[in-house]
């Protein structure tokens, strides 16, 4: 018998259960007297280490990724150590894929016997093979390995049908649930409907690692997935690149949600679609579905990452029209479905002007959401071999902490190219969080409206006013770094200093969330140095304005139970919803909202300091910006009076 010890640890915010490694393991159903252990698939709080196989091990094998490469490697050493015959491997999106790269990679690291390129199902299958004397190495694709002191590799082989059984029936599979329940964690996992991206974006690893040729698994076998996904599942990621591109996927959403609606209890909450770039007629019924069902907490995804044509050439991108986008943006928006737009910083080609006429572009869109990273370099990207063309410079940015120094996990963040300085880079990362809290998350969003509609001045530049010549509170909070070094000792993704209204953020939360939660708590030093700053204008309507965007955000003194009552000279809740010229005719509005959010999950207004952490944006990583912020529920105002 052959023990087999699969690895995958999950990402560092949640445990997914392991989808690749049931993949790996059905692919050796043809191969006789295997024996796959229980997989590893995350370190919840303790040392790797702990996960070592109490068996001997045969062949161990991991994927490596960004967010669990350190562990991935201690752990397979130390199976080397303990069983210096077995044979180790590994492969996914941090296994180096160019000779150069996965060379340097074996040479330091001598207890992996081979890297697999690509996708690892068939060469992982050969490997198996090879072990138990069936094929010898030249037999076996995709691989690469050091022998007598030589690099060698082989080329890659066909890539197989995804013709085979589900994922969700090895047994192995099944027991990783149990686990997970014992630990009192939601189960997520990742669903895989096709394979292959037919864009080839250079910054990404996805398009180029998985190959152009889209492959789909047999609507059958997604028939019997679903059932088991909505009966098992609470969080479903979709492993497609580009979810909506088939006029089948309108098909699966229908039958995920028709199965959820007919289920007394199912246990699925949330499916997180990675939508296609350019179908957007299925990418909207597809939202809309979800949407109605409560199941898409995060939103669509039209992502763009810039719209500027020379970093869009570097990177090999293209996106759908500036026109079109905020059509659907604004359409998508209206019809109750959040959108979340991502946009990466530090593209080479971008600058710091071209990057803010991008962004002006997407709020004027109306998105729900949108969410600014930095540039990664991943080892298997093709811009990762133009390091000097682009005049890339990188640091290393901690995204895990492990119990122990070496099971930190770090990405590799660009902070500078050729169009764009660290100094301007670091600007404008500072500039798109305030920017994501101020606007996005509510707090000065009426007003900017109004300076956009009436004065034509633009949302990136009023907010760039506020970023860099504003006084007092409203000053310090465009530095998150001092936020957070002010309130929270510095620490970024849990509570450890003041928490505002006694929060419990169990796991730990954005900072973006934290901050918000700072404003809300500050909220009347915020608003007047607001009100200084707007004194600039000059416009006597601003004052009026002001009180408007005061009352309409949630606030931890609002009782569900009265609900407020206030007062304005100009009509502004008909002036920013239902699109009336604005006019001086004194208006009353009762704010009356029992429930934080519309249109996903609704949280009682009972507990503040339950109701503020909601208000703040939602529970998950994908936060639930639909429903939160501010007053919400429009149909509840009561009828507009005149004074
Ligand atoms: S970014 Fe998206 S569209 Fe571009 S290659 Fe990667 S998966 Fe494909």
């Amino acid at each position: 018998m052959t023990n087999i010890q699969l690895i995958s640890i999950s990402s560092t915010w949640m445990n997914t259960l392991p989808v690749t490694l049931s993949l790996l393991e059905n692919h050796c159903d043809d191969i006789p007297n295997l024996n796959f252990l229980p997989y590893v698939f995350h370190t919840y709080k303790k040392s790797i280490l702990e996960y070592m196989p109490r068996q001997p091990v045969d062949i161990a094998g991991a994927t490596l990724y960004i967010w669990n490469k350190n562990r991935s490697l201690k752990l397979l050493k130390h199976i080397k150590q303990t069983n210096p015959h077995c044979m180790t491997i590994v492969g996914a999106g941090n296994a180096p894929f160019y000779d150069a790269e996965a060379e340097y990679f074996l040479r330091n690291n001598p207890y992996i016997n081979f890297i697999i390129h690509k996708e690892g199902e068939q060469p992982f299958n050969q490997l198996v093979k090879y072990h138990k004397g069936e094929l010898d190495l030249t037999q076996v694709n995709a691989i690469s390995w050091i022998e007598n002191d030589k690099y060698y590799r082989n080329p890659l082989g066909k890539f197989p049908s995804l013709d085979v059984p589900s994922p969700y029936t090895n047994q192995n599979f099944l027991a990783t649930m149990q686990e997970v329940d014992k630990l009192g964690l939601t189960r997520g996992t990742v669903w895989e409907t096709n394979r292959g991206c037919p864009y080839s974006c250079s910054f990404c690893d996805w398009g180029g690692l998985v190959s152009q040729k889209i492959r789909q698994v047999p609507t059958k076998r997604l028939h019997e997935e679903i059932d088991f996904l909505v009966r098992n599942m609470d969080e479903v990621f979709f492993g497609d690149a580009n979810f909506g591109i088939f006029p089948r996927d309108v098909e699966i959403i229908e039958r995920v949600t028709e199965l959820y609606e007919s289920l007394d209890n199912p246990r699925l909450t949330v499916m997180h679609t990675g939508n296609a770039k350019n179908t957007t007629d299925r990418v909207y019924k597809i939202g809309q579905m979800l949407t109605k069902h409560n199941l898409q907490r995060g939103g669509v995804s039209l992502s763009l990452q810039t719209y500027t044509d020379e970093a869009l050439a570097n990177v090999k991108r293209s996106n759908i029209k500036k026109e079109t986008y905020q059509e659907l943006t604004k359409k998508f928006v209206a019809d109750g479905i959040a959108v979340y737009t991502d946009m990466i910083i530090n593209l080479p080609g971008e600058t710091f002007a071209t990057f803010l006429e991008s962004l002006e572009t997407v709020l004027e869109g109306e998105v729900t959401d949108i969410r600014t990273f930095l540039l990664e370099m991943y080892p298997n990207s093709a811009i990762s071999q133009q390091v000097e063309e682009f005049d890339i410079k990188t640091k290393n940015n901690l995204i895990f902490k492990g119990v122990v120094e070496d099971e930190n996990e770090y990405t590799t963040q660009v902070i500078s190219t050729y169009s764009m300085n660290e100094e301007e880079g670091e600007r404008l990362r500072k500039f798109t969080i305030s920017l994501d809290i101020l606007h996005q998350g509510k707090f000065l969003y009426f007003i900017s409206k109004y300076l956009k509609e009436e004065l034509g001045i633009r949302y990136v530049d009023f907010y760039l006013d506020v970023f860099e010549n504003s006084t007092g509170f409203l000053k310090l909070i465009q530095d998150h770094v001092l936020v957070m070094k002010k309130f929270n000792d510095g620490v970024y993704n849990y509570a450890k200093g003041h928490i505002p209204f006694d929060i419990d953020w169990g796991g730990g939360f954005r900072k973006q969330q934290y901050m918000w939660t700072i404003i809300a708590e500050q909220s009347e030093q915020f608003y007047s140095d607001v009100t200084d700053f707007l004194q600039k204008f000059n416009d006597s309507k601003l004052n009026d304005l002001l009180q408007f965007q005061k009352d309409i955000m949630i606030s931890s003194d609002y009782n569900p139970d009265i609900g407020k009552t206030s007062k304005y000279e100009y009509n502004w809740y008909d002036y920013f919803y239902n699109n009336k010229p604005l006019v001086q005719e004194g208006h009353v509005i009762k704010y009356c909202d029992t429930h934080i959010g519309s249109l996903s999950e609704r949280i009682p207004l009972k507990d503040p300091s339950m109701f503020m952490k909601y208000a703040s944006g939602g529970r998950s990583y994908f936060t639930q910006r639909q429903g939160s912020y501010i007053h919400h529920s429009i149909e509840k105002l009561v009828d507009l009076v005149p004074t």
